[in-house]
C-alpha cells in the first residue's frame, strides 16, 4: 500500500464527528497481545480476562490480536491467547512486524479494526501498548481512555463504561466513547486479576494479510541494547514486596528495607517521595503514578496509605502495615496493623526470619 493511500483509508473510514455511524455494525471485543522479542507481556493474559467478562455481557466473540514476525513465538502466542479466554486470533506474520515500530504496527492494527469492525479494542498500558493505543485511535478518529482501573459495560448504552482516576487519583471518573467505533481502552499491567489458564481451551486462527513493506518504514532498528537494570518488569509481578516511605526517616535506613526483602526472596519499594528523594530508583515506585502490583504479602513500612499509594497495592492478598500512627490512612485497608517503630520492627523481623531459615536448613 503506498503512503498516500495509506492516510486516505483511515480517513475515509474514520467515523465523523457528531456520529452517523452504524454502531451496529461494530461487534465483538479485541484484546491487543503484546509480543515482543519473543515474549508477551502477562497484561494481555489480564486483558483477556477482562474482555471475557465484557464480550460474556455483551454476548459476542472475544478476539486476540497477534502480530509478529512468523517466529515460533507468534503462534505460542495465539495458543496462550485461547487458554487464556480467546475464541478467536487474528494474526498477521510479517518480517517487518519483527520488532515493535509505531508506524507498522499503528498501520496493521488500523486495517485489522477497519476489516472486522470490534466495538471495543484493550490494550496494555506498557510503554509499548500506550504508543501503539494512542496512535491507533487517532488514525482512526475515535475515543481512548487510558490507565483505566475498571471496564464495564453500560447496559442503557450498550457503551463501555471505562473507569480511571482523575483530579490527581483524588476522584474516579468514568468515560464513554458514544459515537464512535471502536471504544479504546488500555489498563497498566496488575490492576486486573490474571485470569485462570485452560490448558484444554482452543479457538479459531485467523491469518490476516496486510501489505507492508520494510521500504515504507522510515524507522529502522539499528541494533538492540537490552535494558542493564534488568529487574524492572519483577517488581509488578513478585508475590512478595517489601516497601518503604518517608517514615524511614533517612535514605541510609532503607537498608532495612531491603534486608528483609531479601531474606524474604522478595522485591523492594517505595512510596512517591522515597522514589523522588532516590532514596529508590523511579522504577521502583508503588502506586497510581508507578508501578501497581499485586502480590500474595506486601509489607509497607512508614508509609502513611495515601488514596494513590492505595491504588497500586489494594490488589495484594495480605497487607502488613508498620507506623507508628495508629490513625493513619493505611490501618483502613491494611490486613494486619502493626503500631510501632518501622527502624526498630523492620530489623527485628528481619533477623527472626533469618534465623528461622538458619534452622531449617540446618535441621
Ligand atoms: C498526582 C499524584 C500522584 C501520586 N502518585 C503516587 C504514587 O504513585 N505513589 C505514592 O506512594 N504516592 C503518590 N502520590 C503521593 C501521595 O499523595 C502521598 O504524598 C505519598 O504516598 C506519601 O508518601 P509516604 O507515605 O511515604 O509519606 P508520608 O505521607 O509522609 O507518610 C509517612 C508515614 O510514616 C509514618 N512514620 C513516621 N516515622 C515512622 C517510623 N519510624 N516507623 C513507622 N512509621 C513511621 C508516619 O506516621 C506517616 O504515616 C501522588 C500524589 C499525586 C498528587
Amino acid at each position: 500500500m503506498s503512503s498516500e493511500e495509506q492516510a486516505a483509508t483511515p480517513a475515509a473510514a474514520a467515523p465523523r464527528r457528531g456520529g452517523g455511524i452504524d454502531l451496529g455494525a461494530w461487534k465483538g471485543v479485541w484484546v491487543n497481545i503484546e509480543l515482543e522479542r519473543g515474549r508477551v507481556h502477562p497484561v494481555s493474559w489480564e486483558l483477556l480476562g477482562e474482555g471475557r467478562k465484557l464480550a460474556d455481557h455483551l454476548g459476542v466473540p472475544l478476539s486476540g490480536v497477534v502480530l509478529g514476525p512468523g517466529e515460533p513465538a507468534t503462534d505460542d502466542a495465539c495458543v496462550e491467547a485461547f487458554r487464556h479466554g480467546a475464541d478467536t486470533v487474528y494474526v498477521v506474520r510479517h518480517p517487518v512486524l519483527a520488532h515493535y515500530r509505531t508506524d507498522p504496527y499503528t498501520q496493521v492494527l488500523t486495517e485489522l479494526v477497519q476489516r472486522h469492525r470490534p466495538e471495543i479494542l484493550l490494550l496494555g498500558a506498557t510503554t509499548l501498548g500506550r504508543d501503539l493505543a494512542g496512535a491507533v485511535a487517532t488514525t482512526l478518529g475515535t475515543g481512548l481512555t487510558a490507565d483505566c482501573t475498571e471496564l464495564r459495560i453500560d447496559d442503557e448504552t450498550r457503551s463501555l463504561a471505562a473507569t480511571r482516576p482523575t483530579f490527581g487519583g483524588t476522584l474516579l471518573c468514568t468515560i464513554h466513547t458514544l459515537e464512535y467505533r471502536p471504544q479504546m481502552a488500555t489498563v497498566r499491567p496488575r490492576v486486573m486479576a490474571m485470569p485462570a489458564r485452560d490448558a484444554q481451551r482452543s479457538g479459531t486462527v485467523v491469518a490476516e494479510e496486510v501489505a507492508l513493506s520494510e521500504d515504507d518504514v522510515i524507522t529502522k532498528i539499528l541494533s538492540y541494547i537490552p535494558d542493564a537494570d534488568a529487574d524492572k518488569a519483577q517488581l509488578a509481578y513478585a508475590d512478595v514486596v517489601v516497601a518503604g516511605g518517608r517514615g524511614m526517616g533517612k535514605p541510609e535506613n532503607f537498608r532495612l528495607v531491603r534486608e528483609l526483602a531479601e531474606v524474604l526472596g522478595a522485591e523492594y519499594g517505595g512510596s512517591r517521595p522515597v522514589a523522588q528523594a532516590g532514596w529508590v530508583s523511579g522504577d521502583r515506585q508503588i502506586g497510581q503514578t508507578g508501578k501497581t502490583i499485586r502480590p500474595k504479602l506486601y509489607i509497607a513500612a512508614g508509609i502513611s496509605g495515601a488514596i494513590q499509594h492505595r491504588v497500586g497495592v489494594e490488589g495484594a492478598d495480605v497487607i502488613i502495615a508498620i507506623n507508628t500512627d495508629p490513625k493513619a490512612p493505611i490501618f483502613e485497608f491494611a490486613t494486619y496493623a502493626v503500631v510501632g517503630d518501622a527502624l526498630q520492627i523492620l530489623p527485628a523481623l528481619t533477623e527472626a526470619l533469618r534465623e528461622r531459615i538458619h534452622r531449617r536448613a540446618v535441621a
